[in-house]
């Protein structure tokens, strides 16, 4: 759960308001049922779906499973997307120096998520 505050390579603050990550709830969402559709679809086809047993609830248990194991690379990869679509890549990032953001951070609020 830990995040550094700035990147390493070129100081871009992490978190650039307060509440910053929230919307990352909506992407995690959206990884989430696309990876289930696609477990569902491979367990049609490997295992097979059928109304007569119970192999539909067995594919629940394994997705639930699954989901729980893959969350902290879920939030992770639900973050790296939601910063890439709000601070948008600068070229000459070596010259420029990242844009300062303190002024729409309350550090009472930091990481309050
Ligand atoms: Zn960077």
């Amino acid at each position: 759960m830990q995040m550094n505050k700035n990147c390493p390579v070129c100081g871009q603050a992490t978190e650039i308001e307060v509440g910053f990550y929230y919307g990352t709830s909506y992407v995690s969402y959206a990884l989430t049922v696309a990876l289930s559709v696609a477990t569902l679809m491979a367990w049609w086809v490997v295992i097979g779906l059928s109304t007569e047993d119970n192999r539909f609830f067995y594919w629940m248990g394994f997705n639930a499973v699954l989901l729980l194991i893959l969350q902290p690379w879920l939030m992770r990869l639900s973050r790296s997307l939601w910063i890439s679509w709000f601070v948008k890549h600068d070229p000459y990032w070596k010259e420029h120096k990242p844009e300062d953001v303190s002024e729409r951070l309350n550090a009472d609020q930091a990481a309050n998520w």
